[in-house]
């Protein structure tokens, strides 16, 4: 695609276009997540939404796609004849004191919001890491430290201003164009390219929340005190248990709840009291927090990493899973970190395309590749054998890069977002990082 073609399309487009073998393009084309190798035929970074508009028209005309990604935490292989569409400099946040509300660019990150919003008592429904970008978190979903209180982010979008596949503008709103207004709102990016969103904030002051960490040989007492603060929770409080060991040589395991309470101190002390039969953390940072250091709890990594993840759907924590989990916490490696959300709450009362979740926890369990594609796959396979899985509908965020999108999609949302994508895209000229069409 180079000499007249390059033209052409750098003529178009106000951003830098980089096609393989310029210099710059490597660095381009590769996403947040190190372990996917992404070759795309070019890459534009689009200066504004005209952008958007002149890159999805080139693609169509010359039977080409185009893969919007702000920044590549979600990266999946991507199909030959690609045009990966960089979307970082859409950068606009408006917003109104005195308005719970808010409208962002495709490439503002979560941390803009909260640091906007915190001052107001407000927040929106990021999750654990405040550098993913809004708009690709949304389009998925959006499984957030306050889903079990609001839902998932995408329950809370007014507006999405596109790119159709046609390549034309258009705002879509629950009244303007249901049918895509609903697939926007959890079915990732295979339906049009959002240049920005408009969604509502939630009242917020201060989050109690933080990270207490124990010694991995206290992980069967720690499991079991999770489990008992899960039964009680109300769905102001979220809690999350990790088993995690530092992959570096003697790296000594741990286990760590994350949590995060809408509430008084005093009150999340209370909750979180069965946690005292594990014995005192080794570390404890929980403390009142505005909502723009929600970051902090977990410390996710910033920098991009190879990072693989699976996460599976639990039906309970139940003796068994426990078991083997606290088995887990023993023999980690090659996995570097299990992760067991809390879910519930008004999770079970999520809309759009993303719909509810029917399960009470899911696990993520992580390896780092160094070497070997997959290093941790048979861990993996092992410990998900010996767990209470319901195969039900993941999170679309969460799915890994060799999953397909059916995989977060109850067999008529399916259905549904397929047909969309049929009448609104045949050709398939917007490329999500998980195709519904498989
Ligand atoms: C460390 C870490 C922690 C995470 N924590 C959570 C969590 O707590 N909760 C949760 O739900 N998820 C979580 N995720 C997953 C994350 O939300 C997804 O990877 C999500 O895709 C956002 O990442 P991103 O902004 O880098 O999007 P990208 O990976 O850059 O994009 C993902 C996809 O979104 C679509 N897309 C993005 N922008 C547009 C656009 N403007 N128009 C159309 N389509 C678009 C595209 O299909 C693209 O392939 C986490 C991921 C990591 C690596």
């Amino acid at each position: 695609m180079r000499d007249g073609i390059l033209d052409d399309l750098r003529d178009r487009v106000a951003g830098p276009v980089l096609l393989p073998g310029d210099a710059g393009y490597e660095a381009a084309r590769t996403p947040w997540n190190l372990s996917v190798d992404q070759r795309v035929d070019a890459v534009v970074e689009a200066a504004h939404a005209d952008d958007v508009v002149a890159a999805v028209r080139f693609a169509r005309e010359r039977g080409l796609g185009v893969s919007a990604q702000p920044s590549g935490h979600g990266a999946a292989p991507l199909a030959g004849g690609t045009i990966l569409l960089r979307t970082g400099a859409l950068d606009e946040v408006s917003f109104e004191p005195g308005r719970a509300a808010i409208r962002v660019g495709a490439g503002v990150p979560w941390s803009r919001v909260q640091e906007v919003a915190s001052p107001h008592g407000l927040t929106g429904l990021l999750g654990s890491a405040p550098h993913t970008s809004v708009v690709g978190y949304t389009l998925g979903g959006g499984l957030s430290w306050f889903s079990r209180r609001w839902g998932r982010a995408s329950d809370h979008v007014t507006a999405f201003d596109v790119v159709t596949a046609d390549g034309e503008t258009a705002r879509v709103e629950a009244e303007s164009d249901p049918e895509l207004f609903w697939a926007l709102r959890g079915g990732g990016g295979d339906f049009a390219i959002v240049t920005a969103m408009e969604f509502g904030l939630q009242e917020a002051g201060l989050v109690h929340g933080g990270q207490m960490m124990w010694p991995g040989a206290k992980a069967a007492a720690v499991l079991a005190a999770f489990r008992e603060v899960t039964w009680n929770a109300p769905p102001e409080l979220t809690v999350w248990l990790r088993l995690f060991r530092p992959p570096v040589p003697d790296g000594e395991p741990m286990v760590i709840v994350d949590s995060a309470f809408l509430g008084a101190a005093h009150e999340a002390e209370r909750l979180l009291k069965p946690l005292a039969a594990a014995g005192a953390p080794v570390l404890d940072t929980r403390r009142g927090r505005r909502p723009a250091d929600l970051g902090d709890i977990t410390g996710d990594p910033v920098d991009p990493s190879p990072l693989r993840a699976r996460t599976e759907m639990l039906t309970d924590l139940d003796d068994t899973t426990l078991y083997a989990l606290a088995g887990a916490a023993r023999d980690l490696p090659p996995l570097v970190a299990v992760q067991i959300r809390h879910l519930d709450g008004a999770l079970t009362a999520s809309t759009g395309a993303a719909g509810p979740i029917g399960d009470p926890f899911l696990i993520s369990m992580m390896a780092v590749p160094f070497g070997p594609p997959e290093p941790g796959l048979a861990r993996r396979r092992a410990l998900a054998d010996a767990l209470s899985l319901s195969g039900g509908p993941k999170p679309f965020t969460l799915l890994a890069p060799e999953e397909a999108a059916a995989a977060a999609f109850a067999p008529r949302a399916l259905d549904r977002l397929r047909a969309i994508k049929h009448e609104r895209d045949p050709d398939r000229v917007v490329r999500s990082n998980h195709p519904v069409l498989g």
